[in-house]
């Protein structure tokens, strides 16, 4: 069993830097969510896909 929430690492598109992002799989397959980068402060958008096997899969865009 999966738990429900995990942290997941992704790329900050503004400073390049590795930061980690709690993904909580309750939310959905498919999820838009905005997060601040904890280096920049910027907010980067991100769209999570989790599909069928639990895999979480994670796009960041700088949001406008
Ligand atoms: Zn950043």
């Amino acid at each position: 069993m999966l738990s429900a929430e995990e942290d997941c690492f992704i790329n900050c598109p503004f400073c390049l830097e590795s930061i980690a992002v709690r993904i909580d799989r309750t939310g959905g397959q498919n999820q838009f969510l905005t997060y601040d980068c904890e280096v920049c402060c910027r907010p980067i958008t991100l769209q999570v896909e989790i599909n069928d096997d639990g895999n979480i899969n994670i796009m960041t865009e700088k949001e406008s």
